[in-house]
C-alpha cells in the first residue's frame, strides 16, 4: 500500500471514486499507486515491483513495456489522430485491423464492427440481434440465455447478461429479457456423485426445457464465454459446447462466444471457442486486442447476420448505431501492431507451453487443506480456496479470505485477483518459465500464509 502521506494518495482519497471498489474501506487503506512498468512486471510509487500475474485486466498480452505498440501508436498519431467511421467514411488502420480479425477468425464469420469496450460490444451485439430480428419480421424474438456467474460488462443491457449478483442488486437489473441458466461448474453445481458428462448433459436438458417453456420463437441469442473468466476461472464440462451449439442450430438461436478474456491465445489457442470445437456466429472480442494499451473491442459476426442487417436497412431504417470513437484510428494501429507482434513470436504459442507449466504447478496445490479446486486452462487459472476441503464449504463470508489473499499477494510481490476465494491468475502472455516459476513460488507462500 502507499503511504497515505505521499500527495499523490491524498488526491486520490480527496477526489477519486474507485470502480469496484468498497469506498470507506479505500479511505482507510489507501491506494496502491502503480507508476511504471517492464515486461510482465509493474512498479508502485514507492519502488516496490509486483509479477502482474492479472495482465492488468486479464488483459496486458504484451505486458508493460511494449516500445513497438508505443511507435504504432505515435506514428499513427502524427499522421491522422483521429477519424471516425460514420456515413460512409473509413480510415486505413480500421479497415486493416478489419481484415486481420476476419483473416484469424473462425471459418464463417467474415464481418466486423469496432467498439472501445467489452460492455459496449456486448450492447452492440444486443441491438444487432434486435435489429435483425426486426428486419426479418420476427420482433417477438429478442430474449437472450446467458449464465449465472457469467461476465458480460456492466452497462445497463451488457450487464443485465451478467450473472453475478453484485452487477444486479441495487442497480435494478437485469433491464433486458434475459433468463440465466446454471453455470457450468462442475465443481459448485454437479450433483453428487454425478461425472462432468452427465453434468453436461443435465444443463443441456436444462437449457433445452427453457428455450421450449419461453418458446423458441422468443428467444433470440445464447451468450457465454468459452472459459468463463471474471467469475472464477470455471472451464465448461466436456460436451457442454457441443450440446449448446446443437441447441442454438435446433431452435435458431444465434450462439455468441464471448471471447473478451479468452481471445487472442489465453487457452493456448487463437479462440476459445476453438479449444471447445464450436463456432459461433458472432464472437466478441477486447483486451488482448491491443493488450489494453488503447481501449478497443471488435465484435466478428457472420454474413447471414450481415445481410439481415444490411438487406433491410432500407426498410426499417439506417442502423443507427455507432461511437463517436468507433474504429479508432490510433487504437486500431495499436491493435493491428499488437496482433502483429503476437504471431511473429508465436505468444499462442508460448501460451500453449508456459501454460502447460502454470497448470503442472499449480495441480501440487491440490492437495493443501485450504484449497478445494485448482481449475483452468492455459494461461489462465483458479485456485479455490474452501473453509472445508472435504464438505467443498465455502468461507463465511465469502470472499473474506481471498481478499485476505489478494492483499498479502501484494506484500509477496504477485499482483493477483479474486473472484470470492478463488484466486485468479492470468499472466501475460509472455511469461518465461522463470516467470511461471516465480508466480508459482509467490502463489505457494500467499496460499500458506493465508492459512
Ligand atoms: N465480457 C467479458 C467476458 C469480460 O471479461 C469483460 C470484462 O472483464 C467484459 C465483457 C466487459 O469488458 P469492459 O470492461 O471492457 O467493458
Amino acid at each position: 500500500m502507499t503511504t497515505r502521506s505521499n500527495s499523490l494518495a491524498q488526491a486520490d482519497l480527496a477526489t477519486a471514486l474507485h470502480p469496484y471498489t468498497d469506498a470507506r474501506a479505500h479511505e482507510q487503506r489507501g491506494p496502491l499507486i502503480i507508476e511504471r512498468g517492464e515486461g510482465v512486471r509493474v512498479f508502485d510509487s514507492e519502488g516496490r515491483d509486483y509479477i502482474e500475474a492479472m495482465s492488468g485486466l486479464w488483459s496486458v498480452a504484451l505486458g508493460f513495456s511494449e516500445e513497438r505498440l508505443v511507435k504504432a501508436a505515435t506514428a499513427q498519431m502524427e499522421k491522422l489522430p483521429y477519424y471516425h467511421s460514420f456515413t460512409h467514411k473509413a480510415h486505413e488502420p480500421s479497415i486493416r485491423l478489419g481484415e486481420k480479425l476476419v483473416e484469424m477468425a473462425p471459418e464463417g464469420l467474415t464481418r466486423v464492427f469496432f467498439t472501445n469496450s467489452g460492455s459496449e460490444a456486448n450492447d452492440t451485439v444486443i441491438k444487432m440481434v434486435w435489429f435483425m430480428n426486426n428486419a426479418l419480421g420476427r420482433p417477438k424474438k429478442k430474449k437472450f440465455l446467458a449464465r449465472t456467474k457469467g461476465y458480460h460488462g456492466i452497462t445497463i443491457a451488457s450487464g443485465s447478461l451478467t450473472g453475478l449478483p453484485n452487477n444486479h442488486r441495487d442497480f435494478d437489473l437485469p433491464a433486458i429479457p434475459v433468463v440465466h441458466l446454471t453455470c457450468p461448474h462442475h465443481y459448485r453445481f454437479g450433483h453428487e456423485g454425478e461425472s462432468e458428462q452427465d453434468f453436461a448433459k443435465r444443463l443441456i436438458a436444462e437449457a433445452e426445457e427453457t428455450i421450449l417453456r419461453e418458446d423458441p420463437d422468443t428467444i433470440a441469442a445464447f451468450i457465454g464465454e468459452p472459459l468463463m473468466g471474471a467469475g472464477g476461472v470455471m472451464p465448461p464440462p466436456e460436451g457442454y459446447w457441443d450440446g449448446i451449439a446443437a441447441l442454438c442450430k435446433k431452435y435458431d438461436i444465434l450462439l455468441v462466444a464471448d471471447e473478451v478474456i479468452n481471445g487472442f491465445g489465453r487457452l493456448g489457442t487463437t479462440f476459445g471457442c476453438q479449444k471447445y470445437g464450436f463456432t459461433p456466429d458472432i464472437l466478441v472480442t477486447s483486451k488482448q486486442l491491443t493488450s489494453s494499451y488503447l481501449p478497443l473491442a471488435a465484435i466478428l459476426f457472420s454474413e447471414k447476420v450481415y445481410d439481415a442487417i444490411a438487406d433491410n436497412t432500407h426498410t426499417i431504417g439506417t442502423f443507427g448505431h455507432g461511437y463517436t470513437a468507433t474504429g479508432h484510428p490510433v487504437a486500431t494501429a495499436v491493435g493491428l501492431e499488437n496482433l502483429a507482434i503476437i504471431e511473429e513470436r508465436d505468444l499462442v504459442g508460448n501460451a500453449a507451453r508456459m501454460g502447460e507449466r502454470l497448470q503442472e504447478g499449480l495441480a501440487i496445490l491440490k492437495d493443501h487443506p485450504l484449497v478445494g479446486e485448482v481449475r483452468g486452462e492455459g494461461l489462465i487459472a483458479g485456485v479455490e480456496l474452501v473453509a472445508d476441503k472435504a464438505k467443498k464449504t465455502p468461507f463465511d463470508p465469502i470472499g473474506k479470505v481471498g481478499t485476505r489473499a489478494f492483499e498479502i499477494g501484494h506484500e509477496e510481490g504477485l499482483i493477483i485477483r479474486n473472484a470470492g476465494d478463488t484466486l485468479a491468475l492470468c499472466p501475460p502472455l509472455i511469461v518465461t518459465e522463470e516467470d511461471v516459476d516465480a508466480i508459482l513460488a509467490r502463489l505457494t507462500r500467499i496460499i500458506d500464509r493465508t492459512w
